[in-house]
């Protein structure tokens, strides 16, 4: 690796006790348990933080409720959140440098990536957060009442913040995801306890410390660093949360919305992916096989929507699958704090061994490697990967991998395409590459899934909401759509 001298300020942020966060107080875990942060790239020990217990769990709640029902913050007007969530973006942006490195460190992706992805996003996300804080509104509705013909009624609607909302979050964006939920529930007026992933805890811990910093009251922002079967189910289980939030696989996100369900918790999951990428006949090819490639290797394949599933008409299938194979062949792996890296490690030691798993399964089936199917170390390495020849039924192509392995596929005719692209129990994102416009606008709505885009792949905005279909999640993130989920609609109806 060339050299890379660490930030001053990273450094001591790494080195820092990293405790909880309820309100302004840092508590160390009521039980004494911390939990190990490994750097992927090494796989050597980075710091620890504090594991919250349910006794935890139910302080940062406790705390939560109090600031909601009875503090400056629920007072406060939302011209005056507006600005507060401005200040607060304006020191994450100063913040920006030191942020993208304790995330390449904790996550393994390249430094790049996290400066300008992660926390560029996360940053754009907030602002426009920020605009919403003084568009909430209701409606005037003009009522008939017809069993009261002589009365007169003024009927309206209010949109009031939820309360206080549980936040739990997976480890493949860990800044950004906090940021998609911690900056609508701000713009809404709500409150937020924050459960980061076990692997990747610390731009959380640092984000919450900016709040204080950017003027929040204590109790607004709240974080409970721990594992998911114990914070985590903590949270999701406790009776006195108003909404959750829920980012991560859909198992867990079932789990959760059951849980949520025996105290009626508003909830909202953004789940797991096995995205279609789909190469018409007509398509500019040199492009497709770029876009396609950057769909499935971006973040090292670590990505809810990912283009995980490739599909080629058949007479450039051999060419596009070769083109990717070059690409994914000339990908250099390394530590993400380098800046000649184009790919870093996978999260963790476990997920390395998920993920070439399913490489191990798809060799021993007969399927053929077109490219990569290696794993290394140290850290968590697994390379950029290509196979082609495998069942639509097998789990390499119903499975979400989440890890840098492109399943490809051909195809004879639209209609064949758009069934293999819905055979499948997720529908989180597709991309379509053609120039043909009829063809494209006559598949757009046969395609189940939250999010389709053409000529281009994982391209997000803080102005389009984003969500899943099927089993890829309830409710949607982003855009004027995510006001509904952080507020609760009230009807008044007054005789004058
Ligand atoms: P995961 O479900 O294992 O963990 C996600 C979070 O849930 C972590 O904070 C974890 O501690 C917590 N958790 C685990 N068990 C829990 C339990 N029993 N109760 C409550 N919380 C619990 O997922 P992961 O492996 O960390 O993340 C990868 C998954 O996230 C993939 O499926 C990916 O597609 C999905 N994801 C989806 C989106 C989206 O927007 N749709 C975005 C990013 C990631």
């Amino acid at each position: 690796m060339s050299s890379y001298t660490l930030r001053a300020d990273t450094a001591a942020f790494i080195d820092q006790p990293h405790q909880l966060l309820i309100g302004d107080q840092r508590p160390e875990a009521s039980n004494q348990q911390r939990i190990d942060v490994l750097n992927p790239a090494t796989g050597k020990l980075l710091t620890s933080v504090a594991a919250a217990s349910k006794d935890d769990v139910n302080a940062a709640v406790a705390c939560a409720r109090r600031t909601f029902e009875n503090s400056a913050w629920s007072r406060m007007k939302p011209a005056d959140r507006e600005l507060l969530l401005w200040r607060f973006a304006d020191l994450v942006e100063k913040n920006a440098d030191m942020l993208a490195e304790l995330e390449c460190m904790d996550n393994g992706k390249s430094l790049g990536i996290a400066r300008a992805v992660d926390i560029q996003l996360g940053i754009n996300f907030m602002r426009y957060m920020a605009g919403w804080a003084t568009k909430i509104e209701g409606n005037s509705v003009d009522v008939s009442m017809p069993f009261m013909p002589d009365g007169q009624f003024h009927g309206y609607t209010r949109r009031e913040p939820l309360g206080v909302v549980g936040a739990i979050v997976a480890w493949n964006f860990p800044l950004l995801l906090a940021i998609w939920k911690i900056a609508p529930a701000l713009a809404t007026g709500c409150t937020i306890v924050l459960k980061p992933a076990e692997d990747t805890p610390l731009t959380a811990l640092k984000l919450a410390e900016l709040a204080l910093e950017a003027g929040y009251p204590p109790g607004v922002l709240n974080v409970v660093t721990g594992l998911g079967q114990d914070a985590g189910a903590a949270l999701s289980a406790h009776p006195d949360i108003d909404k959750l939030t829920f980012t991560g696989s859909t198992p867990v996100g079932k789990m959760i919305g059951k849980a949520a369900m025996d105290s009626m918790t508003r909830v909202t999951l953004e789940l797991g992916g096995k995205s279609p990428t789909i190469v018409l006949p007509d398509a500019d090819l040199a492009s497709a096989a770029q876009g396609a490639a950057n769909a499935i290797f971006f973040n090292q394949g670590q990505v809810c929507c990912a283009g995980s599933r490739l599909y080629v008409h058949r007479k450039h299938f051999d060419n596009v699958v070769a083109d990717i194979s070059g690409i994914a062949g000339s990908i250099r792996l390394g530590n993400g704090m380098d800046p000649s890296v184009q790919m870093g490690p996978l999260v963790s030691a476990k997920q390395q061994q998920r993920v070439f798993g399913y490489i191990e399964q798809g060799r021993e089936s007969g399927a053929s490697i077109a490219a990569g199917g290696t794993m290394s170390g140290p850290g968590f390495f697994v390379s950029p990967t290509v196979i082609a020849d495998v069942d639509h039924r097998s789990p390499l192509v119903q499975e979400e991998i989440f890890g840098p392995v492109l399943v490809a596929m051909p195809f004879d005719d639209i209609d064949e395409v758009v069934r293999m692209a819905n055979d499948s129990p997720y529908g989180l994102g597709a991309s379509i590459w053609s120039n043909d416009l009829s063809a494209v606008h006559r598949m757009i709505p046969r395609i189940k899934s939250g999010s389709v885009w053409v000529n281009c792949h994982t391209a997000l905005d803080p102005a389009l909401p984003f969500g899943g279909y099927k089993q890829s999640g309830l409710g949607r993130e982003m855009g004027a759509e995510v006001i509904h989920h952080y507020t609760e609609v009230k009807s008044v109806l007054m005789q004058i």
